[in-house]
């Protein structure tokens, strides 16, 4: 099978380029689309904080993500530029499959947020998972917990506790035809709330179409810091990942492809397009 190129995908008509539907992130807007040139200004920044960090295989990623341009494309799930134009891909096929203007479709979709103890690992073992044993795992779960004949697209995202010095790894998804009974046993059964993972699957109605599924797939992982507020509830605050997890996070996405972090159900990808295989019941 061909790798799959983002870069060679035909790019979006205006009513399913999520660049024009949502708001450019210019800096004052944080929910907004990452616009090429603050893509490409991140890149920059890691490939600095690469070579900084000077392991072999950080400046192996800091030379094939520096490497990157229009008529010679890294592919690393590390480079923002290659990350975004995937994403603008797979936004067009999400809402090409779930028209985000009918409410019948949206009516019957959820989004999910899963995160799994077992894609808890500390600072230094994020080799010790993959991202195949993960998708393997998810498919489990959602098959055993009757989940089995939804559609569902989901990508793999990580953030970092700071605080207790673990990855969290976790998936977004988008679910059609999530049953209350599948959704119930989900929750009883594979993700309970531990002392470590407090909020372990959360389930969401679809309000906002365009930021819902263009949140699926993310190419920054933040890190978190718990604090206090000024009412005394527990808040997060997100930042850059500090070194050497930052280069460690890189390196895990940079040995895998693009759509390896992608996880399907109902529906497969032929070349450039995700096509149903089968009816949600
Ligand atoms: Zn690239």
């Amino acid at each position: 099978m061909t790798v799959f190129n983002p870069h060679n995908t035909k790019f979006p008509p205006p009513h399913l380029n999520i660049t024009k539907l949502l708001v450019a992130d210019d800096g004052a807007n944080k929910t907004g689309f990452e616009t090429r040139a603050k893509a490409k200004a991140e890149r920059q920044r890691r490939v600095k904080m690469l070579r900084k960090h000077g392991s072999r295989e950080a400046i192996a990623v800091a030379n094939r993500i520096g490497g990157c341009n229009p008529s010679s494309p890294c592919l690393s799930p590390a480079c923002p530029v290659c990350m975004g134009r995937t994403r603008i891909w797979l936004f067009e096929q999400m809402a090409t499959i779930w028209p985000i203007d009918s409410p019948s479709t949206l009516n019957n979709l959820k989004a999910v947020t899963l995160i799994h103890e077992d894609w808890r690992v500390p600072a230094g073992k994020l080799h010790t998972i993959s991202a195949k044993q993960m998708i393997d795992q998810l498919r489990q779960q959602l098959r055993r917990a009757g989940a089995g004949f939804t559609t569902v697209i989901a990508a793999i995202h990580g953030d970092f506790d700071d605080d207790n010095n673990f990855w969290r790894l976790h998936f977004h998804l988008i679910v059609d035809g999530l049953t209350p009974d599948a959704e119930k046993t989900l929750r009883n059964k594979h993700y309970k709330r531990t002392s470590m993972i407090y909020r372990p699957i959360k389930v969401q109605a679809i309000r906002n179409p365009v930021s819902q599924y263009s949140y699926i797939m993310k190419s920054y992982w933040p890190q978190k810091n718990r604090y206090w507020d000024n009412s005394g509830s527990v808040r997060n605050r997100g930042s850059r990942i500090r070194e050497p997890c930052h280069s460690e996070y890189l390196s895990w996405l940079n040995d895998i492809g693009l759509t390896d972090q992608l996880f399907f159900m109902g529906l497969r990808r032929r070349g450039n397009e995700l096509r149903l295989t089968a009816l949600s019941s």
